[in-house]
Formats: C-alpha cells, structure tokens, sequence
C-alpha cells in the first residue's frame, strides 16, 4: 500500500478494514458469512488485532440494535446512513434477520460502490437479500428497496449526499442513525464538524455514531500516527478531537442535544457482556495483555443524540 498518497491511500484503508474483519470471522470472534466475499486475499491478523476488530464491531453492533429497538421497538419505522461504509456487510447482517431499518444508505467513493457493487452482483446469497435491484451510473449505484449504495465525496455532504438521499425516499421525519466507523478521522476537521452539523440539522430526531482513533500525543499514539503516515495516511482529524471530551463535544457543538463516548478498554471491561469476554478470551493465547490496553486506550466510540422536540421516542436510552 506505499506509495498511495491522498484519497487512494484512504480509500486502501477500506481493504485492511476488510481483511482485519475476515481474520476475526475466520478465528471465531464474530460471524458474518458475507465477510470473505469482499476480501480477495485473506490473511491471519494477531490475536490483539483480532480482539480490536471484535469490541469495534460489538460496540457498534449494540448502539445500531439499542437504535433499531427504540421507540416503537420496530427497526421498519426507521433509517440508517452509513458514510464511508466501504465493505461494511451490516445490511445484509440485519436483512437476513429480517432487523432491516425501513430503508438503509450507503455512501463512499465510487471506486469502493464500484466494487462493492460488483461483488454483491454477482453473489446469489446477497442478491437474494436485495430482491429486485438496479445498477445504475456505471455500476457504482445499487439500488433496491429498502438499500442504497450510493458514491459521493463525504466533503460534500450538505450539498451533494442529502439532497441525493433525499431523492431516494430519505424521510427526515423518520428516526435515522448516522454510522461513521473509521471514516470523519480521514477528513479535515472542517469538513467532518461540517458533515456532523448537516446531519443534525437534515433530521428530526436520529443518533450519530462514530468510531475513531483517539490520544495522538503519547508515546503509542505518536507511533500509531507514524506506522498509518508510512503508508500515505495522515489522520487529518485527529488533533481536533483527540480526547473522550473533545468527542462528546463535537455533537453538542453541531445541534446534537446529549453526547457520549466511551474507549475501548472501557468497552471491553465494563460494558461487554462478562459470557461474551470469557467466550472472546479463550479463542487464541493472549500475552500481548499490555499491548491490548494501549491500543484499545486509542481507540473510541462516541455518540451524539437528538431527540424530538417535546416528545420521548426513546432515543434517550441509546448509549454505552
Ligand atoms: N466503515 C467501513 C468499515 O469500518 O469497515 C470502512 C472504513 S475505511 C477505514 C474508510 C472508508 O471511508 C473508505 O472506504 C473510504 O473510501 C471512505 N471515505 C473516506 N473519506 C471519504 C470521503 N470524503 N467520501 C466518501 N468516502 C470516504
């Protein structure tokens, strides 16, 4: 991956995103059977990569069902955008459990829907979840009932990416949880404090969440910062929101009423489930048990809550 500067260099973190993902199914820290469609060569990651790739996607696994589960309880009443959703299987995860919100948007650049969009096309397993679908705008659109796949600059949100949505069926008035994993960190705190104020100002009542890299300034995260600058990727936003505090901010600075966040080693020693730990800790040896507070320590998940004026649609209840 040397050698790629710029967005190229973001969008190849979309593939180590992937294959981090694949390694995990493949040691049995999580199932998801659509995983290894999107990874061409798998390969083995170490065992405090493999825990790092469960507790993110467990951490976000419960916000989006305690957000599906809100209000009425029933996900058909509500909506989902994933920005920067790259090779995230999510949507074909909660459409086989029938868990699919009433519609479900995916947005990132189209040379990553391209592909995506390809890959599902060609799968009967995924196709069969779509239903009927359309390819559209060279291949890099994917259309069906209740799932979009849309390319677009995320720097762009308020201008290109809402009304876009908003053309294919975006219901404000519907409750809408906003994923960001991995994804406002690349941009420039501009751009993503722009992203995050447009979000709450496109909706009613919704949730914003995001998962980053947090703690540039000590040692570790110095390292961390110079390993991803190796290969062509800077941490743009890094600095502006470097701190559990500085996370919550940023929702309440945009028009978001509360904000949380918790790091991953809180995640992994508080609010995991203890079955599920103990289950996570026998899959493979584990020495690496200071390594894992470090990195898990620079790793966090932060959530921003809008809620309707004068009425409890339950939203509150959302967080870690
Ligand atoms: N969210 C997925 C996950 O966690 O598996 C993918 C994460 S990957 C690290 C970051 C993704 O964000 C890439 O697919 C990249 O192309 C996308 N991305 C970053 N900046 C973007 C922008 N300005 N517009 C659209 N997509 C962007």
């Amino acid at each position: 991956e040397s050698g790629l500067s710029g967005d190229d260099a973001v969008r190849a973190t979309n593939d180590d995103a992937a294959i981090s993902r694949l390694a995990a199914v493949n040691q049995g820290y999580l199932s998801d059977p659509y995983a290894k469609h999107f990874v061409r060569r798998p390969q083995r990651r170490p065992p405090v990569i493999n825990r790092g790739s469960y507790t993110r996607s467990k951490a976000l696994d419960t916000l989006v069902q305690q957000f599906l589960k809100s209000g009425d309880g029933s996900p058909k009443t509500k909506q989902i955008v994933s920005l920067g959703a790259g090779s995230d299987t999510r949507w074909f995860l909660l459409k086989a459990q029938d868990l699919h919100p009433a519609r479900y948007y995916e947005i990132d650049f189209p040379e990553i829907t391209g592909r995506k969009a390809q890959i599902i096309k060609k799968n009967n397993e995924m196709t069969e979840l779509l239903g009927e679908h359309l390819l559209t705008s060279g291949g890099t659109e994917l259309h069906s009932d209740n799932y979009h796949l849309i390319p677009g600059d995320l720097r762009n949100f308020s201008t290109e990416i809402l009304p876009r949505i908003a053309s294919l069926g975006f219901d404000k008035s519907l409750p809408t949880l906003f994923l960001s994993e991995c994804v406002l960190i690349y941009m420039s705190p501009r751009d993503s404090a722009n992203l995050v104020q447009s979000a709450a100002e496109s909706i009613e009542s919704g949730v914003f969440v995001t998962y980053e890299q947090i703690l540039p300034d000590d040692p570790f995260g110095v390292t961390m910062l110079q390993n991803l600058k190796m290969r062509g990727i800077e941490l743009l936003g890094i600095r502006a929101h470097p701190s559990l505090q500085s996370q919550r901010d940023r929702y309440l600075i945009a028009g978001w009423d509360e904000a949380g966040a918790v790091d991953m080693n809180m995640f992994w020693e508080r609010i995991l489930d203890s079955d599920e730990r103990t289950r996570v800790s026998a899959l493979e040896i584990f020495d690496e048990v200071e390594e894992w507070r470090l990195l898990s320590g620079h790793y966090c998940v932060s959530w921003g809550i809008k809620t309707r004026k004068g009425a409890d649609n339950g939203l509150k209840n959302v967080g870690l």
